[in-house]
């Protein structure tokens, strides 16, 4: 293997410790706490664990965590209710509203309810404009987790010809305009790009945000590139894998994160930052 691994969860344990820091300054200046709260609709174990681990995170780092859990037979109009009650609540800094809602219930209109300023996973549309517009605000914690990776091991992006798989509105396009901000020139390929391996050899940075195991293979890489691989797909054996075939790539990439252990862990410390940023800027 050639490839350095960019290694997401050292980089989480000293954004953790960062963080950490961070917010106990911050309860020292203002006498407040940073508080998320998490609306969630019960009926979803994956979502239960994660939710845990939320929880989990937060009182690691000192921030409030808030759990709001509703029925599963929820109404639509109860769960857009509870985001804007929690919208309109001094004491909550910022708003995670679980997916997936169950069958009938659609997040647009609870997001509809939220307050940008609370939007700690960058999801309102307000959030994705001022991100469009380079302006500054809540970004989706996968893509700010996917370039503090790159930051960190200090990755050139100026003039770099870089390649996201995916255009989804919480990694790849977030993740292509976030590149875009930082000078490279990008490429948003998905799944009616004819021939996808001449698009991905012309890329120094390759992004997979597409959830298809072994898409993006070591052949198709020009050698040297950088491999950002926000996949997460679990095989019948329950391995978990990226989009990008590690073993291949790792032979021709010149840095590459593992699946898992790369994007992921990094993620959820995203989250936690948008919280104590939202809870400077209601300060504000
Ligand atoms: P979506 O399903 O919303 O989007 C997938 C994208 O991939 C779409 O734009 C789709 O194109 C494109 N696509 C599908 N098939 C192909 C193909 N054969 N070739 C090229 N493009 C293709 O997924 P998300 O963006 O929500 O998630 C992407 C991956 O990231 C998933 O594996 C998910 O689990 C993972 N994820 C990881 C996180 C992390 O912390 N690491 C957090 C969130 C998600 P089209 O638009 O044309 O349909």
């Amino acid at each position: 293997m050639t490839a350095t691994i960019l290694d997401g969860r050292s980089l989480a344990k000293t954004l953790r410790e960062e963080l950490r820091a961070d917010v106990q300054t911050f309860i020292a200046d203002t006498g407040l706490a940073p508080a998320l709260a998490v609306v969630q609709v019960a009926g979803d174990a994956a979502s239960d664990r994660y939710v845990r681990s939320i929880q989990k995170a937060c009182g690691d780092v000192g921030i409030t965590f808030i759990h709001r859990l509703l029925p599963a037979d929820t109404s639509q109009s109860t769960l857009d209710a509870a985001v804007r009650e929690l919208s309109a609540d001094p004491a909550i800094s910022g708003i995670l509203l679980q997916l997936p809602l169950p069958v009938g219930l659609v997040s647009t209109g609870a997001i509809a309810q939220l307050d940008p300023h609370k939007d700690v996973d960058g999801v309102h549309p307000i959030s994705a404009g001022l991100l469009a517009q380079g302006l500054p605000g809540l970004l989706p914690n996968t893509p700010a987790g996917g370039m503090e990776l790159l930051r960190r091991h200090r990755i050139a992006l100026v003039g770099k010809r870089a390649v996201v798989v995916g255009r989804s509105n919480i990694v790849g396009k977030p993740m292509a305009l976030l590149l875009l901000q930082e000078h490279a020139t990008v490429t948003i390929a998905h799944s009616r790009t004819p021939d996808l391996t001449s698009v991905i050899r012309e890329a120094d940075i390759v992004v997979a945000a597409v959830g298809r195991a072994g898409l993006i293979t070591g052949a198709m890489l020009r050698p040297g590139a950088v491999v950002v691989d926000f996949g997460i797909n679990v095989l019948e054996d329950g391995t978990m894998v990226g989009d990008v075939d590690f073993a291949s790539a790792a032979e021709v990439a010149g840095a590459i994160t593992p699946v898992p252990g790369g994007t992921g862990p990094v993620t959820g410390v995203m989250l936690l930052r948008n919280v104590l940023q939202a809870a400077r800027q209601l300060g504000e």
